[in-house]
């Protein structure tokens, strides 16, 4: 970091020859000083470039405007005021609290000048790293010799093979060095909370707005397991989203608690909507306690927030309402509802402490943050045996984690911190709301067909949109709760032709697995795929570009489908897995041959009874797999299942949520879960290429789909 810009004064002799000693300096000194024409190309300089680390200019010509100006930008930027003899100093700079440092022109005086904006360098980028980081980086600057783990010594084992340096070269220096074993005792202990890294944990809490929050570097898998085994004992019962991740199941499988299932609702487009009011009363939770063999009263509740499709929750309600004593927010997909206030009283974290309850909230730091993979971070308000929880933390947790991955979480924090942190959450949103208003733009002046958005009309405000009961029906739910589910605007959702918000089935349709095709091809990635929705997720990493570049995708789709291009040009890709079947096929025909097939399974039907009934839950997944591990399970058929007991989940993605629980029955009452199944095997058999990904089941040679299931005795 050694960018300054100067903002010269122009044309003053007196003025101009101390600045231009100073640049030759600071030259020498390694810096880099760029000169901006005006205060509003500085302004935006410094917003496209972090790496500006000081702004040089003159008091007189621009003073405490353009101070404010910066710190709105960033708080911490030191600023260097050249000033006079006869200049006037304002005394509320020194209210401000900004980092500025006033020089006079004077010639000869650059060494000692240059010397002391080094220093206020360093102490910048002192104030900006959080604890962790710095401590890592300031040991491998120090460059020890070490004689522990791991095994490469800072990298320089790789070096001494030809494939090793060929790796080493790929992930340079630093990240190898970096790369240290727990034996460095400068840097405390992740397991243990100590020394810097239990600082880090401090910042991160307080960045939060957590009481405590854990580093966990085995992503949120690890934390939601690491929350369930401490917070539910053996033989108790807990309260889980239907609509959860698979890490939960597993946590289910591990250990021996019973579960009841919160149902969440979901519209006609296949999109989840989350649980309604009703499930979170003590009158249903009663019942379904009542229902279940050896259940009692719940101890701890899982909720995912916010849903895959971005819906998040008024979560004082729940904490208020759901009466048990422990309630874990599933929050891996939102990391940044702490940094911009449309998502205020939507998160764990928000709000008071609860009396009586203890809150959790994980997320993963990678998902939607700037952190490595497996960055995730548990958030907790209230009580808890902090000996006991670490015990659960330690037994999920290596005993050499990857500091890497630690300061990654601590540095995605430090990034949210103070008016920089804000304005990237302000700019993604800004971002998202642009791109939806393109959309509904280029949906009014195209001819013909085009992409639709799944949002209410006007939007013109940042905000989080209230899936709201009544007159409204944008969103597709029908006795939708009020005030309890609001849209995040940076999950966007794209309609495509073919199917309406209340499951009405157009005569023509178009996939959205055909648009995802095409956009694959093309680079982009859509983060999931309904039967006739995409999701994009407008992260803090989606430049103006990138938004560009799916829009452009988009117009290009639609081009190219209207031509009614051969497969073999529009979707190279797709031909590819068979030509025969695609030689002649054009676009159209494909698109309807699919839209068609959905259309006689009555898709829209089907996905809604196939999430509405529970298959019947026979013994706990943890019974389930308890069978599993001694080999008392064999394979059928998926067809075959009616009557028999699931060995592993069956979770086909998309959704991406688990259909089928390890332990559970499909029976007659829940008939449409198999049929739903069937009909996703159905489409892959008739259009390569098209095959649905089932977790749980084995694709035979044959395109057969088999799932284990438990022996019968
Ligand atoms: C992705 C995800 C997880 C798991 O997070 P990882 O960091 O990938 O381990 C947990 N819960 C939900 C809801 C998720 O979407």
């Amino acid at each position: 970091m050694n960018i300054i810009a100067v903002m010269g004064p122009q044309g003053v002799f007196y003025k101009d020859e101390p600045i231009r000693e100073l640049d030759k300096t600071l030259n020498q000194q390694g810096f880099q000083l760029i000169y901006p024409q005006s205060a509003n190309d500085l302004i935006k300089l410094i917003e496209h470039n972090p790496r500006i680390c000081g702004v040089i200019f003159d008091w007189d010509e621009y003073g405490l405007d353009l101070c404010a100006e910066i710190n709105q930008l960033n708080e911490h930027l030191p600023l260097y005021p050249f000033i006079n003899t006869h200049s006037t100093m304002d005394v509320s700079i020194n209210e401000m609290r900004m980092a500025i440092w006033f020089f006079e022109y004077s010639l000869g005086a650059a060494e000692e000048i240059a010397q002391r904006i080094r220093h206020y360098t360093d102490e910048y980028i002192d104030t900006i790293l959080p604890p962790l980081t710095r401590a890592l980086f300031t040991y491998v600057r120090e460059g020890k010799y070490t004689f522990c783990t791991p095994g490469h010594m800072a990298g320089t084992a790789f070096q001494k093979s030809p494939v090793g340096s060929l790796f080493y070269d790929f992930f340079g220096a630093n990240t190898l060095k970096a790369d240290i074993s727990i034996s460095v005792t400068e840097l405390g202990s992740l397991l243990d909370h100590t020394g810097p890294h239990l600082e880090a944990e401090e910042y991160v809490a307080r960045t939060f707005g957590a009481e405590q929050s854990y580093m966990v570097t085995n992503g949120t898998s690890t934390s939601n397991k690491i929350v369930g085994i401490y917070a539910a004992p053996a033989g108790s019962t807990v309260l889980i989203d239907r609509n959860c991740h698979k890490s939960l199941t597993h946590l289910l499988m591990m250990s021996d608690i019973i579960p009841i299932w919160l149902k969440p609702t979901r519209n006609p487009l296949g999109i989840l909507g989350g649980i309604p009011k009703r499930e979170f009363t003590r009158e249903s939770i009663a019942l379904k306690v009542a229902d279940t063999p050896r259940a009692s009263w719940p101890v701890h509740a899982v909720i995912t927030n916010s849903t895959y499709d971005g819906l998040l929750y008024n979560t004082e309600y729940i904490k208020q309402t759901l009466d048990v004593p422990s309630i874990h927010f599933d929050s891996a997909w939102v990391p940044y509802t702490r940094f911009h206030p449309i998502y205020e009283g939507k998160s764990g974290m928000s709000g008071e402490r609860v009396a009586g309850k203890t809150i959790y909230e994980t997320q993963s730091t990678h998902k939607l943050l700037a952190a490595f993979s497996q960055a995730s971070l548990i958030h907790i308000k209230g009580d808890y045996d902090e000996q006991a929880f670490n015990e659960a933390y330690m037994m999920h947790t290596s005993t050499s984690p990857n500091y890497a991955i630690v300061a990654s979480i601590e540095t995605a924090a430090a990034m949210l911190r103070g008016n920089p942190g804000r304005r990237l959450i302000t700019r993604s949103v800004e971002r998202a709301l642009h791109f939806r208003r393109e959309i509904q733009r280029l949906r009014e002046e195209t001819d013909g067909w085009f992409f639709d958005i799944w949002q209410p009309d006007g939007i013109d405000e940042p905000a989080c949109w209230p899936i709201q009961p009544g007159e409204e029906d944008w969103h597709g739910f029908r006795d939708a709760d009020a005030d309890h589910m609001y849209l995040d605007p940076i999950k966007v959702t794209i309609l495509t032709p073919g199917m309406s918000e209340l499951g009405e089935m157009a005569e023509e349709g178009i996939p959205a697995a055909l648009v995802a095709k095409f956009l694959d091809e093309r680079g982009i990635v859509v983060e999931k795929t309904g039967p006739y929705n995409l999701l994009f997720l407008f992260s803090i990493g989606i430049d103006k570009t990138k938004a560009m570049g799916l829009l452009r995708g988009l117009c290009d789709f639609k081009r190219a489908y209207d031509l009614n291009l051969r497969v073999k040009n529009m979707l190279p890709d797709l031909y590819a897995e068979d030509p025969d079947f695609y030689r002649n096929m054009r676009i159209q025909t494909l698109a309807q041959g699919i839209h068609t097939l959905i259309q006689q399974h009555d898709l829209p039907r089907l996905m809604q009874q196939a999430f509405a009934v529970l298959p019947e839950m026979h013994m706990t997944p943890h019974q389930a797999f308890q069978h599993q591990v001694k080999g008392e399970v064999e394979t059928v058929a998926i067809s075959e299942l009616v009557g028999r007991v699931a060995a592993t989940m069956l979770l086909p993605y998309p959704p991406g949520v688990p259909l089928v629980m390890p332990g559970e029955m499909i029976t007659e009452a829940s008939r449409p879960v198999l049929d739903f199944l069937l009909m996703l095997c159905r489409i892959g058999e008739h259009y390569p290429g098209f095959e649905t990904d089932i977790h749980g089941a084995q694709r035979t040679e044959d395109g057969q789909y088999r799932v284990r299931v438990l022996r019968c005795e």
